[in-house]
């Protein structure tokens, strides 16, 4: 299937082997076969040199092919505006631009936001027009900014919202689709994603949505994205003999902290410290190294600390991240 996007290249057929080394994917070889961009893909496919090799089914956790995964993946293909179908607030057909910005539900929440923000509403706008009258609606408004995530929250709950009334039987309700808009608003804050100059021009507007700018903003909750680690490295007396940290990129929590546990056992042994006492807050961690399973994507990681660490010797314990 490759070799049919490529068809200037030499080599129609070539074995995956061909792509990777002892230590994980040669970057080298992708890159003089693929285009950057897709080289990048295949090289952040996680890859277990060692293990035997097995047919991995991507949307689940495990690994394992089940079909209730892959009934899902079809139905959510299979919706779509493909089909004529009548719309879930009135018998009129359901075109993009009728579910999103001309239908009697999502007027009344593009009218309750845009009285807010005093952004009019003009009938027989199609999606585009409707964000761009957003996204331009002021010198101040550039990208992140509140009057582009209205719209797109909007948008986004127009369409759960239809599809709940679609295929659940709930009934399209314009209150519950601001009150959604809202939430996610208050979701956003906590989670730190606001700052001032996403609310510049509109400060005034913030405490409609429960927002005080001038306070104080908390700090952002541990989750998926992102993610780097680090940890300390102390002899027998608590005494600190070296610190690492180091960025993973995009990964699990999960893997974060094995990739962090993994970096301190290669330091440690490369100082040639022979027993470990590996602390580390996450137990979900612990239990992966001793007991085994987690997700696919981490068993190449897990392979690694386990060749490296052995239980009559070294020890694996919980310690609190204060304590730490
Ligand atoms: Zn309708």
């Amino acid at each position: 299937m490759l070799a049919s996007l490529f068809p200037h290249r030499q080599h129609t057929s070539a074995r995956v082997q061909v792509f990777f080394d002892d230590t994980g994917w040669d970057f080298g070889r992708l890159l003089q076969t693929f285009p950057p961009q897709m080289a990048e893909q295949i090289g952040a496919i996680p890859l277990c040199i060692d293990a035997p090799d097995r047919i991995v089914w991507r949307i689940t956790s495990n690994g394992n092919f089940t079909t209730k995964p892959a009934w899902q993946l079809v139905r959510s293909r299979r919706i779509g505006f493909q089909l004529a179908s009548h719309c879930q607030c009135c018998s009129e057909i359901e075109t993009i631009n009728h579910i999103f910005t001309s239908n009697r539900i999502s007027d009344q929440v593009w009218q309750h936001f845009g009285d807010i923000f005093l952004i009019p509403m003009t009938s027989g706008e199609g999606v585009r027009q409707r964000f761009q009258r957003w996204r331009y609606s002021g010198q101040h408004v550039s990208r992140g900014h509140i009057c582009t995530i209205i719209p797109l929250l909007i948008f986004w709950f127009l369409w759960t919202e239809r599809n709940d009334a679609k295929h659940r039987g709930v009934h399209m309700v314009a209150n519950c689709i601001i009150w959604r808009v809202y939430r996610m608003i208050s979701f956003l804050h906590m989670a730190g994603l606001f700052r001032v100059v996403h609310w510049r021009g509109d400060v005034s507007l913030a405490p409609f949505f429960g927002i005080s700018m001038t306070h104080p903003i908390p700090p952002p909750p541990i989750m998926d994205g992102i993610a780097s680690g680090g940890g300390i490295i102390r002899d027998h007396t608590g005494y600190r003999i070296k610190a690492f940290s180091a960025s993973y990129g995009t990964c699990l929590i999960l893997e974060a902290e094995l990739r962090a546990i993994l970096d301190g056992i290669l330091l440690a042994k490369g100082l040639g410290i022979s027993a470990i006492w590996i602390e580390v807050d996450s137990t979900l961690a612990i239990h992966c190294i001793t007991k085994g399973g987690g997700p696919w994507t981490i068993q190449g990681i897990l392979r690694r600390i386990r060749d490296f660490i052995c239980f009559d010797r070294d020890t694996v314990s919980q310690i609190y991240r204060e304590g730490n």
